[in-house]
């Protein structure tokens, strides 16, 4: 499993439970910390727990809903069918290096490593570490990742040029999405989506009365180079987002977004899981749900390879799975940037949603995933 973030720990986890000799690459052995909304739905805090981590789910601080905040028109409340759930990425992030460790069967490399085919299976070379053989191989290696170039196709080559003040990609032309923590001002009951002029805030109630408050921007503004003044000139252009946030406790720091859609995500016993096999814009506030349901589904195929079963049909079965997580989800992240783009749009599928209430619920459930 090259990637050890949230789909390559998941799928490790689940290779390893299912009798799987599992060598696990990433050059960290524990992030710090990770620019994300850290909102979890409902789908993803429940491939959690079936993983084994309920814990840090019930440390983390359950949100019933979504309130989007539209120019001209009033305040859109989406309730979620079941709670979704705000876990701070360095507690979800200490949560697996945990489960990693205790589970028996994981090999740790902490290398970067590359990737190849070869007769029969794969070749992975950590960096210092020499070479590895697998029948099996599962990429999760992120949105800027390079392995198994040969099922990304021609965008392997480069993507995310790097942000001036070295922080991620913000070129004026990529997509970028910054985050920071602040105190709680008053109470935050659940994710507020602040769209229009620009950029759209994204405010998620975190546990010990903190806010993450996570902005997309579609451009950067060009003459705001500073990655400090980028938050500030996003709060700025909303007031009601601003009125939430207390003092900043976590200073901003950046991800490129760029999004490229693999060639295919699962061919001859390689699978890619997550980010990697093409990110689904944070402004749906799935990622991290996606990122550990494709994770377990990768290494069950890894499994039945293993045992034995056609990979042609199991990769097949595999894309269409990752096709049932993600599709949808891409739908909505295109209707929610069209609405913030052109605020008449969103205006309009508002009064929509609020007429036609199972229209709303049905977009939830989107979201909220199975
Ligand atoms: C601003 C922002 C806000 C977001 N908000 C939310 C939100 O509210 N809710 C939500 O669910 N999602 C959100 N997301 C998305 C979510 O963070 C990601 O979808 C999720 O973290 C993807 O996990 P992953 O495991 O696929 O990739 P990553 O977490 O990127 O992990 C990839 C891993 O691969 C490793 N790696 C890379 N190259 C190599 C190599 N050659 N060899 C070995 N290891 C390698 C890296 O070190 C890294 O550890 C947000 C994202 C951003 C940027």
């Amino acid at each position: 499993v090259v990637g050890a973030g949230t789909a390559g720990s998941a799928c490790a986890i689940e290779g390893a439970r299912r009798g799987l000799s599992v060598a696990l690459f990433d050059p960290v052995l524990e992030p710090a910390d990770k620019p994300c909304g850290e909102g979890i739905m409902p789908g993803g805090a429940e491939a959690l727990r079936r993983l084994g981590l309920g814990q840090v789910v019930g440390g983390g601080r359950p949100f019933p809903g979504i309130r989007f905040l539209v120019d001209g028109t009033g305040p859109l409340e989406v309730a979620l069918d079941r709670p979704g759930v705000a876990i701070p990425r360095p507690a979800l992030a200490a949560a697996f290096a945990e489960a990693l460790d205790a589970t028996p069967g994981i090999r740790r490399v902490v290398q970067p490593a590359t990737t190849s085919r070869e007769d029969g299976g794969f070749r992975i070379d950590a960096r210092d570490d020499g070479a590895f053989r697998a029948r099996t191989l599962v990429v999760a290696d992120g949105v800027l990742g390079r392995a198994a170039a040969w099922l990304r196709g021609p965008h392997a080559a480069g993507n995310g040029a790097s942000h001036p003040n070295g922080n991620g990609a913000a070129n004026g032309k990529t997509r970028l999405g910054v985050r920071a923590r602040c105190e709680e001002k008053g109470a935050l009951d659940r994710v507020e989506v602040h769209m229009g002029r620009g950029c759209e805030v994204y405010l998620t109630p975190l546990p010990g009365r903190l806010v993450n408050v996570a902005v997309l921007f579609e451009r950067t503004p060009p003459d705001v180079p500073v990655l400090e003044d980028l938050l500030g000139w996003a709060v700025d252009r909303h007031p009601a987002a601003a009125a939430r946030l207390g003092t900043t406790t976590t200073p901003p720091s950046a991800r490129p977004l760029a999004r490229e859609k693999p060639r295919t995500v699962a061919e001859g016993g390689a699978f890619l899981a997550g980010d990697a096999g093409g990110l689904v814009d944070p402004i749906v506030g799935c990622g991290v749900a996606i990122a550990v349901v494709t994770g377990v589904l990768a290494a069950r195929a890894a499994a039945a390879i293993v045992a034995g079963r056609d990979p042609a049909q199991v990769s097949r079965s595999y894309a269409a799975a990752f096709r049932r997580e993600s599709a949808a989800r891409h739908a909505l992240a295109t209707v929610l940037r069209a609405g913030d783009a052109h605020p008449r749009l969103a205006r309009a599928v508002a009064g929509l949603v609020r007429r036609m209430p199972r229209f709303g619920r049905a977009l939830a459930r989107v979201a909220a995933g199975r």
